[in-house]
């Protein structure tokens, strides 16, 4: 068995020309489970199933290219036409204050109602419907976690936003499928340590990972991502994946 990965958004930091930020549907025939919702996301989410019927939404870190789109969706869930509509939010540390922090105390507490709030750290593990979740300490500059996550005998890993290291090697691991940020392209040095991956660094991790199939993702919104595909593949030494909006795989 597999299961399928839709893709949202793939735009990293900030959208591209008709590229939208973060975001990713994880589905079995009985479990629909959404990581991350940045700008745009929501959009081409509900394309595939309306807000209620996810069992799960999990947002890595506070960035706003990984969660702005729950400000939208809470106003959706709440005056919903059958009444307001509950989904649980699995959440890294900072993100549910962040969000709250933008909301008038009333909507404050009415999100509170609709997402049921389960804080999430790194070491964590937890289950939604048919998928088994772990989360590993991502290196960025905010706190971060990189997920593995497994569902009909099948794993993906998500690097989130992540500058490598080792708990990422952890997290990669025997996965049958990587889906790593790869924000960045050229030559790392001219870029800050410690936030994100350059295509080649992307590729370079995963080859020596021992990843067997790597999909890229996070190409910054101004940048061409066919170009960071072939700096991925060169380093990789194999062919690389890229995430396209409206794209679906299975895992
Ligand atoms: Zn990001
Ligand atoms: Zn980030």
């Amino acid at each position: 068995m597999a299961f399928e990965l839709d893709i949202l958004g793939s735009s990293g930091s900030h959208t591209g020309p008709g590229r939208v930020c973060s975001g990713y549907l994880l589905r079995t025939p009985d479990t629909s489970l959404l990581m991350d919702c940045g700008n745009g996301a929501s959009a081409n989410l509900q394309r595939i199933l309306p807000f209620e019927e996810l069992d799960g939404i999990v947002i890595t870190h506070r960035h706003v290219d990984h969660c702005i789109d729950l400000i939208g969706m809470f106003y959706a869930l709440r005056f919903h036409e059958e009444g307001h509509k509950t989904v649980r939010l699995y959440a890294a540390p900072q993100v549910h204050d962040m969000l709250t922090g933008l909301l008038s105390d009333d909507s404050a507490f009415a999100f509170n109602e609709v997402f049921h709030h389960v804080p999430i750290h790194a070491g964590d593990h937890f289950q939604v419907g048919d998928f088994d979740i772990t989360c590993f300490e991502s290196e960025h500059p905010v706190p971060t976690v990189s997920l593995r996550i497994t569902g009909d005998d099948r794993t993906l890993t998500y690097s989130s936003d992540s500058a490598g290291g080792a708990e990422l090697e952890q997290a990669v691991e025997g996965c049958d499928m990587f889906l790593c940020e790869a924000t960045w392209q050229g030559d790392a040095e001219q870029y800050p340590r410690g936030v994100h991956l350059t295509a080649g660094d992307a590729g370079t991790f995963a080859r020596r990972v021992g990843v067997e199939r790597l999909m890229i993702t996070h190409v910054l919104g101004s940048l061409e991502p066919e170009r960071s595909r072939k700096e991925a593949a060169r380093t990789f030494g194999a062919d690389v994946e890229l995430a396209v909006e409206g794209e679906a795989t299975k895992v």
